[in-house]
């Protein structure tokens, strides 16, 4: 057998005593093998492909230390305390620390305690840490985030510049791995050069992320839909990104008024409650977070089960990169689009007024409009995305995105398109959406009456609709194009080419209608439930979140094998030898009592594994 042939068999071992799988991914493999034959390796895999695990496990097989340079000391946290739940010696070295607690951990790599050792970047570029580290054997240096280092990135870090003069001062160059979801040509050539590896293996792992299905809705009211949504997936946890801060703030408290779970983050927060509202999410405490895109960089919460976006990003890469926090664990998640005809204007309006440039402006604007086409293919959604991302050979449908699935009955709404659009030509074009709504309501207002709204021939013509059902309609229209929103802060409804003919009765306006998501039943919980609860439980006893403890796949695993001892429960994807040991006993224990009362009421009896 050739060396690297043992090598991986030895880093397959690893992977299943410490963390209980028992393979690993396609690209995941490759990347492991690359290290493994101490090539240094750039691997780009998108989101929730196992970046983490392609570095750690070479890292068990290697003698010496690794050093793993990572942006944030949350992630940090989160990693170390996931390897030391799993039995595998790690620290971490980052301005969260004390001196003196600092200075415990550095004894402690020189002693040989840790195999992984973590560092924020800042770190290397102390004179001390580095003269420290120049008797300890690193034998691999692991950059995650590694776009971090190029300015063409989205988070670009300029500390990221100090690994590479760390590298060269070490007395053995270690072997380098660079690990990034960023796949331009440009940020890949500013790794390569800027972390100075040589001869690098480039692996590049497809986008698609199987797991993920896309949906776009439109012209909904928002607002019911999400809280529906809500409330039928009650005991998953989500985020749902709103585009402004007033949004996240109004959106929060609708849900909270209703009793939901939820918390916000948003950057005109004091620190301490962004942190708080952080960490409810991550402990599963609060499973809805409602945020701005200033939240998610640095969470690796695996269990994100739904990522709706309330309101439209500003282009696709934003989109896929937000939706993206979705289904790390590879586990079904959904993620759904609220498109709304208003939050193409405020997108435009805050490229007007953030960019400067006229050429990056017209960029922008090109993307965004990129963006709303993506709103309103009628294509595969996700091959929409792929070839976004240039990806080729890309198949035509993947039955699983709201265009390859749409099985909405079509209604006919001309006879009401035909009432909207006849009364916004009479009020001559100038109003906005809630004016309109109100006069086709027949609304007995001061200003309607000003105006001399209430002799329009369209006054009061839809006034057994509620208003907000009109205001639903309007914004479907608009958001098909029968109607057209301009101007900037205080947008007005007009007409487009589309209208004529509608209000001819030469075409008819048809409108998909959507089934609101069935609120969940209050059945007994099952055992999928039961395993959750005990996890969270002993999660908060530790301080740790609870997906560091199991996954929920591996409960849902646990869920529907019912291993009955020891032997069959280490067989479970994600139970590794120290958690068998540290928690086997008590989830037994609570598969042993869920049996016995479903024996008791006339079930069928487990097969074992
Ligand atoms: P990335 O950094 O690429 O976004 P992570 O390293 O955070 O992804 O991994 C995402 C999830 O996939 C984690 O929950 C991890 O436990 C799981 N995972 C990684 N590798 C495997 C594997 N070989 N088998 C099963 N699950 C895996
Ligand atoms: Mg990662």
């Amino acid at each position: 057998m050739t060396q690297n042939a043992t090598l991986l068999i030895k880093a397959t071992i690893a992977l299943n005593r410490y963390f209980g799988y028992p393979s690993f991914r396609d690209g995941q493999q490759k990347a492991v093998e690359s290290l493994l034959a101490r090539r240094d390796t750039l691997a780009i895999m998108p989101t929730g492909a196992g970046k983490s695990l392609a570095y750690q496990v070479p890292a068990l097989v290697f003698d010496g230390l690794t050093v793993v340079v990572s942006p944030l000391i949350s992630l940090m946290k989160d990693q170390v305390d996931a390897l030391e739940e799993s039995g595998v010696t790690a620290a971490f070295l980052n301005s969260s620390l004390t001196a003196k607690e600092a200075a415990e951990r550095l004894t402690g790599v020189k002693r040989g305690k840790y195999k992984l050792l973590y560092i924020a970047p800042e770190r290397l570029e102390t004179e001390g840490l580095r003269a420290l580290l120049q008797d300890v054997p690193i034998s691999f240096v692991a950059v995650d985030e590694a776009h971090c280092v190029s300015q063409w990135g989205h988070d670009f870090r300029p500390s990221y510049g100090a690994i590479a003069p760390f590298i060269q001062s070490l007395p053995v160059r270690p072997l380098i791995g660079a690990f990034t979801a960023t796949a331009t040509e440009e940020v890949k050539a500013d790794i390569i050069r800027l972390l100075g590896l040589e001869n690098p293996k480039v692996l590049v792992t497809g986008f698609d992320r199987p797991n993920l299905s896309f949906s776009v809705l439109r012209g909904e009211n928002k607002q019911d839909y999400v809280l529906s949504y809500v409330e039928a997936h009650s005991a998953q946890s989500g985020i749902i990104y709103a585009a402004t801060r007033k949004e996240v703030d109004k959106l929060t408290e609708i849900l909270a008024g209703h009793g939901v779970l939820v918390t916000k983050y948003h950057a005109g927060l004091p620190d301490q409650e962004r942190n708080e509202g952080q960490e409810g999410f991550i402990h599963d405490r609060k499973p809805v977070m409602v945020a701005t895109n200033a939240f998610g960089m640095g969470i690796d919460k695996p269990d994100v089960r739904y990522v709706i976006h309330y309101n439209m990003p500003k282009n696709m890469e934003s989109y896929y990169q937000e939706a993206g926090r979705a289904g790390r664990d590879g586990d079904p998640a959904e993620c759904l689009l609220l498109y709304g005809a208003a939050d193409v204007q405020l997108q435009k309006y805050l490229i007007e007024h953030s960019v400067s440039d006229p050429q990056q402006k017209q960029k922008e604007l090109r993307k965004l409009l990129q963006m709303v086409d993506y709103c309103h293919t009628d294509r595969c959604l996700r091959q929409a995305i792929l070839q976004y991302f240039g990806e080729e050979n890309v198949p035509d449908t993947c039955a699983s995105c709201s265009n390859c699935t749409d099985e909405r009955e079509s209604v006919d709404v001309t006879l009401d398109a035909q009432k909207i659009l006849s009364c916004v030509y009479r009020m001559r074009e100038r109003f906005g959406v809630v004016l309109v709504a109100d006069v086709l309501k027949g609304a007995n207002t001061k200003k309607i009456r000003e105006m001399g709204f209430d002799s329009l021939s369209t006054y009061g013509i839809m006034h057994d609709c509620p208003t907000q059902a009109i205001k639903d309609r309007i914004n479907y229209l608009i958001a098909e194009e029968y109607l057209h929103l301009a101007g900037g802060e205080y947008p007005v409804v007009k007409l487009t080419p589309k209208s004529a003919p509608v209000l001819k009765g030469e075409v008819k306006v048809w409108q998909k209608i959507t089934s609101k998501p069935l609120r969940a039943t209050k059945d007994a919980p099952g055992l999928f439930e039961k395993l959750r609860r005990l996890r969270l439980e002993i999660a908060q006893r530790e301080g740790l979140p609870p997906y560091i403890i199991f996954a929920d796949r591996t409960l849902r695993e646990m869920a529907e094998r019912c291993p009955l001892n020891r032997n069959d429960l280490i067989r479970i994807n994600g139970v590794g030898e120290l958690k068998r040991e540290k928690y086997g006993e008590v989830f037994l224990e609570v598969i042993h009592k869920f049996l016995r009362e479903r024996d008791v009421s006339g079930g069928t009896s487990p097969h074992s594994l």
